[in-house]
C-alpha cells in the first residue's frame, strides 16, 4: 500500500492559522514547458493568480495593511484608500473584508470592466476617474491620497510604500528560492510600482548572501509607454510608444524601486506578450494576463542572450479572465491592429 502523503507538509497547501490572509502566497512555481524547450533553458513561472485576490497583489496589500497595523496606523473599523490598476484594490478589499476595515478604491476608468465589476463585487467603495499622467493632479494615485488627507484615512500608497517591497522581499523572493533549491540564474519581472521586482531581486540578494554564492542577474521586463527601460539602459526615463497591458510601466523612480538591484531591462511589444499568453494557455492549460506575457517574453529573451543550460525565474502576475473583455476579444485585438489567434476568430 502506498503511503498517502502528508498534504500539510506541500508548498501551497499550509493550514490558515489566523484567516485568509494564511492563503496569500506560497504559490506554486511552474516549468513553462515550451520557453524551456525553444531556449533549452528551464524557464519557471510564480503562479501568482492561484492567490485568493487573483493577482501577486495580495502579497502587497497584506504586507502594507500588517505595517499599517503594526505602526499603530489602522484601528478596527478604520478606512483604507488606495489608487490602483485594480489588483491591489482587490487584494486590499480582501483582506480589509477579512479584518473588519473598509475600502475606498480609485481606479482608472480605462482599467478591464472585469477587475471593476469584481471590485463591486466584493464591497469596495470603488471611485473611477479620467485615466490622467501622474503629474496632473487629477490622477487617481493624488486625487486617493487627498481622500486620505482630508478624511484622517489610511492611505496604503503602494507606490512608495516601501511595506510593499518588504512583503515581497520576505515572501516571494524566499520561496523561489526554497522551490530551487537556490539554483536561479536570473529573473525578470515587470514593473508598476516596483514592489515585485524590487522586493524579490532584494530578497534573492539576501538569500544569495547567506547562501555564499552569486547573486541572480535580475532584468526589468518593460512594456512600451514606460520610461524604465531607458532608466536601466541609459538612465533616461524619457516615454514613447504605448501598452495595452494594465497594471505595468513606470514613468519615475517610485521609493520601492530607488536602490533596487536591476542589471539589464528588455521593452517587450505587446504583439511578443500576446503570443506568449496565447502560447500559454492553449499550450499548457495556464491562463494569464497581459503582463504574465511580458515576463514571459523577457525571461525567453534572457534565456536566449545566457545560453542553454540556465534557469530564468518570472511571474505569472494575475489570470486571463479578468482581461476576457480585451486581451482575449477579437474587436478589441482589431481595433488596436494586433492579431486574433485562430480559435478566437469566429
Ligand atoms: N501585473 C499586474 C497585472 C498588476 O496589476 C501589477 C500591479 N499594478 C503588476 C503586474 C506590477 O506589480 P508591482 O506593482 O509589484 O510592480
Amino acid at each position: 500500500m502506498t503511503s498517502t502523503p502528508n498534504s500539510l507538509s506541500l508548498p501551497g497547501w499550509t493550514t490558515s492559522s489566523r484567516d485568509m490572509t494564511g492563503a496569500i502566497g506560497g504559490t506554486p512555481l511552474i516549468r513553462l514547458t515550451r520557453a524551456s524547450e525553444a531556449t533549452g533553458c528551464e524557464i519557471f513561472g510564480k503562479a501568482e493568480f492561484m492567490n485568493p485576490g487573483g493577482s501577486v497583489k495580495d502579497r502587497a496589500a497584506l504586507a502594507i495593511i500588517e505595517d499599517a497595523e503594526k505602526r499603530g496606523q489602522l484601528k478596527p473599523g478604520g478606512t483604507i484608500v488606495e489608487g490602483t490598476a485594480g489588483n491591489t484594490g482587490i487584494g486590499l478589499t480582501l483582506v480589509a473584508n477579512a479584518r473588519g476595515y473598509k475600502c475606498i478604491i480609485i481606479m482608472p476608468e480605462t482599467q478591464s470592466q472585469e477587475k471593476i465589476d469584481f471590485l463591486r463585487m466584493i464591497g469596495a467603495d470603488l471611485r473611477l476617474v479620467p485615466a490622467k499622467p501622474y503629474r496632473d493632479q487629477g490622477n487617481y494615485v493624488h486625487v486617493s491620497r487627498r481622500i486620505a488627507e482630508e478624511n484622517g484615512f489610511l492611505w496604503a500608497n503602494q507606490f512608495d510604500n516601501v511595506a510593499n517591497r518588504e512583503g515581497h522581499r520576505h515572501t516571494t523572493a524566499p520561496e523561489i528560492w526554497e522551490q530551487l533549491d537556490g539554483r536561479v540564474d536570473a529573473f525578470t519581472c515587470a514593473c508598476g510600482t516596483g514592489g515585485t521586482l524590487a522586493g524579490t531581486a532584494l530578497g534573492l540578494e539576501d538569500c544569495s548572501r547567506q547562501a555564499g554564492t552569486e547573486r541572480p542577474d535580475i532584468v526589468l521586463a518593460d512594456p512600451e509607454g514606460s520610461g524604465l527601460y531607458g532608466w536601466v539602459k541609459s538612465n533616461d526615463l524619457s516615454v514613447s510608444g504605448s501598452s495595452i497591458t494594465e497594471g505595468i510601466g513606470q514613468s519615475r523612480i517610485t521609493a520601492n524601486l530607488e536602490g533596487a538591484p536591476i542589471d539589464d531591462a528588455e521593452r517587450i511589444p505587446d504583439a511578443e506578450a500576446l503570443e506568449q499568453i496565447y502560447s500559454l494557455l492553449i499550450h499548457e492549460g495556464l491562463s494569464v494576463g497581459g503582463s504574465s506575457g511580458i515576463n514571459v517574453a523577457a525571461a525567453i529573451r534572457v534565456a536566449r542572450r545566457l545560453g542553454a543550460g540556465h534557469r530564468i525565474v518570472t511571474i505569472l502576475c494575475d489570470g486571463g479572465a479578468r482581461y476576457q473583455s480585451k486581451l482575449f476579444n477579437p474587436e478589441f485585438l482589431r481595433s488596436k491592429d494586433l492579431p486574433v489567434p485562430s480559435w478566437l476568430d469566429k
